[in-house]
């Protein structure tokens, strides 16, 4: 457990990463990636760091989701209602 979330603090310093990408440079789930992500946000919380999502938009049509504090992605555009979202990416701030 410990493992997994030190290994995402290693990745999301060097570079941003999506959901996708962590799930598949652990080998777990991407489900698991976001619940790994709420306990990596408070442990570089400790060090004065950030778990920062980068905003994103919806593809269809082109509302942005800036400043997203959940870390699990939205279902739908709140906007135009489609699923078509860009997917968000994570990066540990300095
Ligand atoms: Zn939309």
């Amino acid at each position: 457990m410990q493992t997994y979330r030190q290994r995402i603090i290693e990745l999301l310093s060097e570079k941003e990463m999506t959901a996708r990408d962590l799930s598949r440079a652990l080998g777990i789930r991407e489900k698991e990636v976001y619940r790994h992500l709420e306990h990596v946000e408070k442990s570089v919380a400790r060090t004065g760091r950030k778990l920062v999502v980068k905003s994103f938009q919806c593809l269809s049509c082109g509302y942005s989701f800036r400043d997203r504090t959940r870390y699990t992605p939205p279902g739908r555009c709140p906007r135009c209602k489609s699923s078509y979202l860009e997917k968000p990416f994570y990066r540990i701030s300095a």
